[in-house]
């Protein structure tokens, strides 16, 4: 008898355990695929993230994860959401989300978790958490303040902690940890570093390292003719100054060798030729990063140290993301924003030995908004009807893609010449290419638009750093024009029509086709946007 209840026991434990593991979803600001050692690119030589690396290698490393619009406050929100953008409401940095619409930690806590938010929030609203410590919007690098439950009304919860405040989030989750997690149930935590945003001040120990080390360039900070349209370069290249913000001096209003803002300049640059600038602003862009990078990482060390000694390691769902990725001088570009791989990519892994192999690496497109159904699934909570995402846990646990899952992943950029000088575009990205679509027109401004609508489309087997825009190849043009109704039937799917805004719908209308009186049009806007020389534009906040 005692044989068999131990035997029916033994059966129904792991279950049990399976059935409800802890889950904590770490996330950094900016923090891009290229600066995680185990995605393989020109900067995995500098071991950027041992200690992330050790998480990856014992669980998945996702390949293609995508978010659907490369900024803070969108990406947070289609996570939190489960939901894209014209569906969340949150275009934009001025978007925000009450606590009504925070669907992923309202679901967790009804599902028995206890929730926790610490670090970078960034959606606005009061966090609709069991506890919370977040900084007040993108908040401060050293000695940063944070807002606390428990210590007053929203906005009035303010603590002051000294230090940086990636050292300051990670003690904040190990006291949480300590002293006010409720032990009878399982926890779900978002720990979210500030760091490597912008504008990369690293904590005082990390001066020195990287210092007599030289960065590998990527090929096409120097030289892409063969890259982009008319809607990112211009006629004959005439925008090329005013599209995209850059390291070196190409870029007229803001660039990394100019002292502009809060940018730092590399020292004795103004003195330096063009070459030696653009060379000298990326060693010092890289290294400012990185330094960040490593804060993390060696935070990471720790806190994993401390789930290992309470014994919460090997029971727990560990996610490891950026909000989106980050352009580190390819195209000589930086910032984000764009659907080009570096800034489109996530870097997302997940560790959890009871259900997934150690060494196991999926190229299954996903997409931000698939996180919270993945992320529930683990809680035992069916997706929700509201959520457009869809869970792949059981692609990440058995390996196996089922052919109903999605083939491209859609992204959506709003913030039409904001900040950066990105022209508003949207587009789809699957396993082999990528489609995208600049509209160049704001959501908010009516009448005309201000850049040249233009297609660009990359074969990435060939061409997976997106040098040569093959559009007007004629040898893609079925691929092209399949892709092309792969993304009218996505947008209809989403419903993202624009019916909204009709400035843009009558853009996207008329351009669709590119025929030959579209391109003469674009040649048009071009000139026109050249001699207006696409003067700085301080994007709205939502009324
Ligand atoms: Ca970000």
């Amino acid at each position: 008898m005692l044989q068999k209840i131990c035997f029916i026991l033994l059966l129904c434990l792991p279950v049990v355990a399976a059935d409800r593991p802890n889950i904590l979803f770490i996330m950094s600001d900016d923090h891009t695929s290229q600066a995680v050692g185990v995605y393989g690119s020109r900067l995995a030589k500098l071991n950027p993230t041992p200690t992330i690396d050790s998480l990856a290698k014992e669980g998945v490393i996702m390949k293609n994860a995508f978010c659907t619009n490369a900024i803070c406050t969108p990406s947070r929100a289609a996570i939190m959401t489960g939901q894209y953008n014209h569906v969340n409401g949150v275009y934009d940095l001025g978007g925000t989300l009450p606590m009504d619409q925070q669907y992923l930690a309202i679901e967790m806590k009804k599902a028995g978790y206890n929730t926790a938010m610490i670090g970078k929030w960034h959606l606005k609203k009061e966090p609709n958490y069991d506890y919370y410590k977040v900084l007040p919007g993108q908040g401060k690098y050293h000695n940063p303040t944070f807002k606390e439950k428990g210590k007053g009304a929203w906005g009035k919860n303010v603590v002051q902690m000294q230090g940086h405040s990636s050292d300051c989030i990670t003690e904040s989750t190990i006291e949480w940890f300590e002293t006010k997690r409720e032990k009878d149930k399982p926890f779900f935590l978002m720990h979210h570093y500030k760091a490597p945003h912008d504008m990369f001040e690293n904590a005082k120990r990390y001066d020195s390292y990287l210092e007599d080390v030289e960065i590998p360039e990527p090929e096409n900070l120097w030289s892409q003719p063969k890259f982009g349209s008319i809607a990112t370069r211009g006629h004959k290249g005439g925008l090329d100054k005013y599209i995209g913000t850059s390291i070196g001096r190409r870029h007229e209003y803001r660039n990394y060798t100019k002292n502009n803002g809060p940018w730092i300049k590399p020292e004795g640059v103004d003195e330096m030729n063009d070459v030696e600038a653009k060379r000298a602003a990326y060693q010092l862009y890289l290294k400012r990063y990185l330094r960040c990078v490593k804060g993390v990482d060696d935070n990471l060390a720790k806190l994993f140290a401390y789930l290992k000694k309470e014994g919460l390691y090997d029971n727990t769902v560990i996610v490891y993301t950026g909000d989106q990725g980050f352009m580190l001088g390819e195209h000589d570009y930086m910032d984000k924003r764009w659907m080009y791989e570096e800034a489109q990519r996530m870097p997302f892994i997940v560790r959890y030995p009871k259900g997934i192999k150690a060494g196991s690496v999926s190229d299954t497109i996903i997409e931000n908004v698939d996180f919270a159904p993945m992320l529930l699934d683990y809680a035992g909570v069916k997706t929700p009807n509201y959520m457009q995402g869809k869970s792949f846990r059981n692609i990440i646990e058995s390996g196996v893609e089922p052919e109903s899952w999605k083939k491209g992943a859609y992204y959506r950029y709003w913030m039409h010449l904001a900040h950066h000088w990105n022209p508003g575009h949207f587009g789809i990205r699957t396993k082999h290419f990528k489609l995208i679509f600049y509209y160049g027109v704001d959501y908010k401004e009516k009448g005309q638009f201000q850049t040249p609508p233009a297609w660009e489309f990359y074969d990435l087997r060939k061409d997976p750093n997106e040098n040569v825009n093959q559009y007007d190849n004629p040898e893609y043009k079925s691929v092209i024009s399949q892709l092309k109704e792969d993304l009218r039937k996505k947008r209809e799917e989403i419903q993202d029509t624009d019916d909204k805004f009709p400035q843009i719908k009558a853009v996207v209308d008329e351009f669709w086709d590119y025929d030959e009186a579209d391109r003469a049009k674009a040649i048009e806007l071009a000139k026109e946007a050249e001699k207006n020389g696409l003067k700085p534009i301080r994007h709205r906040k939502k009324k």
